[in-house]
């Protein structure tokens, strides 16, 4: 498809998602998010065969929030294996907000699935020991393409200072024995990976390699194994949506994890990686201009899981 074409349809998606933001509201539970331009929207699409189309704040750097347990689950499934992993930590969408505590206490006695806080502090938990923050920011920048990433310190202290409700989780893990290591330690290792200053750009990168189960096509080395990519990206279109991820599964039909900093990572099967930034958030947490943007594009260059046809790269080009 020719360049013209994929920006005509980006152009659109854009004013979709523009249209919407002021329905939304910034994130302020984490005090120093509060402090987001609402208004700023940002896309970035990578395509499998090197091309970009970028419209808006793809500059802003912003932090990665809940879109590094996507990160840390590749680590966590690369050194633990997959049947280790889950049988510590579930693959059912909870139907609950990401930070409910509720049917962890009442249903399970492992977290429902690794895209939510419960889940990822587990497998936090697990990291300790095997990697540590700086071999995990050393991995999402190669992951990201993206060097430039670090630690948003006002954000990761405000958190810190605010994060009762993570704390609650983590304990109620510890008393049902189902925490790996030091709870504080594994606190800390979640807050700081959540902490991560990103660009839609460098989400991109994520998602191009995701697409391409883990085959990097900028350097054509394989970065992460490919049963890894293909579990990752089956919990994210489960779960990667919090308690919106079927709709969106139907509707958007793309492997997606979201973050409340405003970050959006989408994965288009064999095709493209997409980052979007918009602080505004959903009543869910999602980034409110997403899905409209994500659904247009979606539809118009056909970029449904089910839906077979490249247009964007291959044959109909
Ligand atoms: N650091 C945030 C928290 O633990 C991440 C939430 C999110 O992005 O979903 O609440």
């Amino acid at each position: 498809m020719p360049n013209s074409t994929i920006n005509n349809v980006l152009w659109t998606a854009y004013q979709k998602g523009q249209t919407i933001i002021p329905f939304g509201n910034v994130a302020t539970y984490i005090p120093e998010l509060g402090k987001a331009r609402k208004n700023a929207l940002g896309v970035t699409m990578l395509t499998k065969d090197g091309r970009i189309f970028e419209l808006g704040d793809t500059d802003t750097r912003f932090t990665i929030q809940s879109i590094s347990k996507v990160i840390s689950l590749i680590v966590a499934l690369e050194t633990f294996g997959i049947s280790t992993v889950f049988d510590r930590v579930g693959m059912e969408p909870s139907g609950e907000a990401f930070n409910s505590l509720v049917e962890l206490d009442l249903n399970s006695n492992k977290p429902y699935n690794p895209m939510i806080n419960s889940g990822a502090i587990t497998i936090a938990s697990m990291l300790l020991g095997h990697a540590d923050f700086e071999s995990m920011l050393e991995k999402t920048r190669a992951l990201c393409h993206d060097p430039e990433i670090d630690l948003n310190e006002e954000v990761y202290a405000s958190e810190t200072a605010n994060m009762s409700r993570n704390k609650s989780i983590a304990y109620l893990l510890e008393s049902k024995d189902i925490i790996y290591n030091d709870v504080d330690e594994s606190l800390e290792l979640y807050t700081k990976m959540c902490s991560l200053n990103v660009t839609t750009k460098s989400l991109a990168n994520l998602g191009i390699i995701l697409a391409m189960d883990g085959l990097d096509p900028a350097t054509g080395q394989q970065v992460i194994r490919k049963r890894v990519c293909e579990t990752v990206k089956t919990i994210m279109l489960t779960c990667g949506m919090y308690d919106g991820s079927g709709e969106f599964a139907v509707r958007v039909g793309m492997p997606s994890k979201s973050g409340v900093g405003g970050g959006l990572l989408s994965v288009a099967d064999d095709k493209v990686g997409i980052g979007i930034y918009g602080p505004s958030l959903d009543e869910k947490g999602n980034c409110i201009a997403g899905r409209p943007i994500l659904e247009y594009l979606s539809k118009m260059l056909r970029l449904h899981i089910f839906d077979p046809d490249d247009i964007v790269t291959g044959m109909a080009e």
